[in-house]
């Protein structure tokens, strides 16, 4: 089975239906012990300092791990992927790209989608099989949602890992299905355990990961990661077609389609507040303002840069924040 690497979500089905095994290159990156030096890589090819770590370690990434084929999103997602897939297409790698297009109608979306389909010469038909095998994978995923915010059970890095992963099912889709089946077992037997603050994450997902278990220590938990929760596609069980189901995809299209979703989790889940993470360089940052401005929950923004660990100068806002939201509940 060939490989072929993403640089965010892309209709997955589409890649699978062509026989591919797919590698979302932010995993490779940051789940790897030498994920510093993939970001070293890039900068000594000369990617610039002042870019983001994301773009530098999906670069490095890709080329350790020895990818041949690439698919990066030039609408919808990140600004800088053009430029990484000229680079990479100088390095000999096959690129593609997919559009999320800015103009959010089904019939654009159809449009994208029908031509992903056309390059990778798939039919719907086969599509569509392909995203009714997956229905199982992204039930689990919910259920690992609610094993979150509704029993109390799962913690907020569960929730980040067993959601984020949906974007490539870690490259095996049925050992994927596994390992979620045995996780719910076994998250289902633990006691509840509530924590007084709750938290909402939103945001690109972070270098820094112990953010989940530094918040936990102060009696506070993370029960939403939004573009996590994204990834997993937790609606799509109700989409009638692909096209729809990457319609209501909220994570590339315009911030009040997605700010709707925020605010509807954070009535559901009853957030206390929110934690908005950026990445060093990146445009959504500037995201930031409207984001402030639209949602009626505290907001802290945090940035990160290179590191996967919190910063201490992060650790005291992130220790002040939660104070502060234990204040406004009355400290009961
Ligand atoms: S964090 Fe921002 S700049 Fe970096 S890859 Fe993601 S969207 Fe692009």
């Amino acid at each position: 089975m060939r490989n072929i690497g993403i640089t965010t979500t892309v209709p997955v089905e589409v890649l699978l239906a062509a026989g591919y095994r797919v590698v979302d290159l932010n995993n490779v990156f940051i789940s790897s012990a030498v994920y510093a030096e993939d970001i070293e890589r890039a900068e000594r090819d000369g990617f610039p300092r002042s870019s983001c770590a994301w773009i530098k370690g999906m670069y490095g990434a890709c080329l350790r791990y020895g990818i041949n084929e690439i698919v990066g999103v030039l609408e919808g997602d990140c600004s800088n992927t053009e430029a990484l897939l000229e680079v990479l297409k100088r390095k000999g790698i096959k690129t593609y790209d997919f559009s999320y297009p800015s103009n959010h109608t089904v019939e654009n979306v159809t449009a994208e989608i029908n031509k992903f389909m056309d390059i990778f010469g798939v039919t719907a038909e086969q599509v569509e099989g392909v995203r009714k095998n997956l229905q199982q994978l992204r039930q689990y995923a919910r259920e690992i949602d609610e094993l979150t915010y509704i029993a109390d059970k799962a913690n907020g890095f569960e929730n980040h890992l067993y959601q984020v992963s949906l974007s490539d099912f870690n490259g095996e889709t049925e050992q994927y299905l596994k390992l979620l089946k045995n996780k719910i077992t076994e998250i289902s037997q633990r006691a509840p355990k509530s924590h007084s603050i709750r938290l909402g994450y939103i945001g690109v997902p972070p270098m820094t990961c112990d953010l989940y278990d530094f918040v936990e220590a102060f009696d506070a938990r993370v029960v939403y990661n939004e573009v996590q929760r994204e990834f997993a596609f937790p609606r799509s069980i109700a989409a009638e077609t692909i096209y729809h189901q990457y319609y209501d995809y909220t994570y590339p299209y315009n911030l009040k389609f997605r700010l709707e979703e925020i605010r509807q989790q954070s009535k559901v889940r009853k957030l206390d507040g929110i934690i908005h993470y950026t990445q060093a360089f990146c445009y959504r940052a500037i995201e930031d303002i409207v984001i402030k401005q639209e949602l009626d929950l505290p907001v802290l923004t945090i940035e990160g840069d290179k590191s996967n660990r919190l910063d201490s100068r992060t650790k005291l806002r992130l220790e002040a924040f939660l104070d502060m939201l234990w204040d406004l509940k009355g400290g009961v």
